[in-house]
């Protein structure tokens, strides 16, 4: 584009469609082909094959993201895990040693500990809030140190400009899961992360229908991700570029909502009897709430919450509610609730679980864009005690 729209919700319209627009189409249309005939004479004799993610819905897609994220490159990849993999493997190979942040989201966690092993690379652990206990983990083949912005189930946020100048300081990559936040909420590029990896199945989609990825960063990274990419195999199909396009064009929308509705959901659920605990960075009254203040432009719409009665009382609840469907995965328009001791953390033990703070009872909300009334009021009544 000549002139880049500066506005987020404007770039997320208009930045990296077409121009000038093909065959006049206002939305971009889907190109349902494997491989593309060589340019002829003069023209270019790349090689454009979906699985090398350079076909026009690719290449719209990818510009769009650079954009949005604030980023020199960006990427789309089959899936959030697909994005995950290929970014840890650009960076590190036989030898090396990450570090990664606890609590991990799932996919990621068994990725780090059984998958990273078998290539001879490394891990430690590490907590987002203490970055003083950083330094004590670091070993000479350290390369990389990967956070997320908000962690699954209980939504924590980490010292995240700590993680941006530790990484300059001692030679890493920062790398940051940004899925729970999404680039509305924020930008880590901007903040001085060298990568930021994306589930689009989540928000940046948000109509529970495609399952997609995002790398966004540094240009030398993001080209070493695409050959990763092009290797594994883990393109994205162009239908699902074409239905990922289609949602990002709301997503400053769709996330304004989300961060209202689950801040009403949270204070509603604070003060409800028969509610314990309240997991939700927005409150006043969570501990995690001053840095996510100082580095988040909205709290998210991902909120969890004990009830008094435990498990049997969450399930309960569960098959009273009218609006949300009991499932996993989140980001969507319409509101989910889960159990994670049932799901995402189903895989620990029980101890485990208790060391991380996920009770049996514990309940997950991703909540959708609904009318926060009728949300209320759905756990209003659903809720017993
Ligand atoms: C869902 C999710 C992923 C994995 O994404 P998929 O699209 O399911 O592969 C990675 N990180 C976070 C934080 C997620 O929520």
């Amino acid at each position: 584009m000549a002139h880049e729209p500066r506005g987020l919700t404007t770039q997320l319209v208009h930045a990296g469609e077409p121009i000038p627009r093909i065959a006049g189409a206002v939305a971009m249309p889907v190109f349902q082909s494997s491989t593309f005939e060589f340019g002829g004479p003069g023209a270019s004799s790349e090689v454009r094959y979906i699985r090398l993610s350079n076909t026009p819905n690719h290449a719209a897609l990818a510009a769009k993201l650079a954009v949005v994220e604030a980023s020199e490159a960006a990427l789309v990849a089959a899936s959030g895990m697909a994005a995950v993999s290929a970014a840890m493997l650009a960076v590190l190979k036989a030898g090396d040693h990450i570090l990664v942040q606890d609590p991990l989201y799932g996919g990621t966690h068994a990725f780090v500990r059984h998958d990273l092993p078998d290539l001879g690379i490394e891990h430690d652990v590490v907590r987002g809030d203490l970055p003083e206990t950083w330094k004590a983990k670091l070993r000479p083949t350290t390369r990389m140190i990967w956070v997320e912005t908000i962690a699954n189930p209980l939504l924590q946020v980490p010292e995240l400009d700590a993680v941006v100048t530790f990484a300059r300081e001692h030679g890493l990559v920062a790398a940051i899961d940004n899925t729970f936040a999404s680039p509305v909420n924020y930008r880590p590029c901007a903040a001085g992360f060298d990568l930021a990896i994306e589930s689009a199945t989540k928000y940046l989609n948000g109509h529970t229908d495609i399952v997609a990825g995002v790398i966004a960063g540094r240009a030398d990274l993001v080209e070493r991700a695409a050959l990763k990419l092009k290797h594994l195999g883990g393109s994205l199909d162009p239908h699902a570029c074409f239905l990922l396009q289609r949602g990002l064009k709301t997503l400053a929308l769709r996330i304004a909502r989300h961060n209202a509705n689950a801040l009403t959901l949270a204070e509603f659920l604070e003060r409800r009897d028969g509610v314990g605990r309240v997991h939700y960075p927005g409150l006043p009254s969570s501990p995690e709430h001053a840095r996510a203040k100082r580095y988040l432009q909205g709290f998210g719409g991902m909120v969890s919450f004990e009830l008094e009665g435990g498990a049997e009382a969450a399930d309960a609840m569960f098959a009273r509610l009218v609006l949300p469907a009991v499932a996993p995965s989140l980001g969507g328009v319409e509101t989910l609730v889960t159990r994670p001791s049932t799901t995402s953390h189903a895989g620990l033990s029980p101890t485990e679980r208790a060391g991380a703070g996920i009770t049996d009872g514990l309940v997950r909300v991703s909540v959708g864009i609904e009318d926060a009334e009728d949300l209320v009021e759905d756990f209003d009544r659903a809720i017993r005690i």
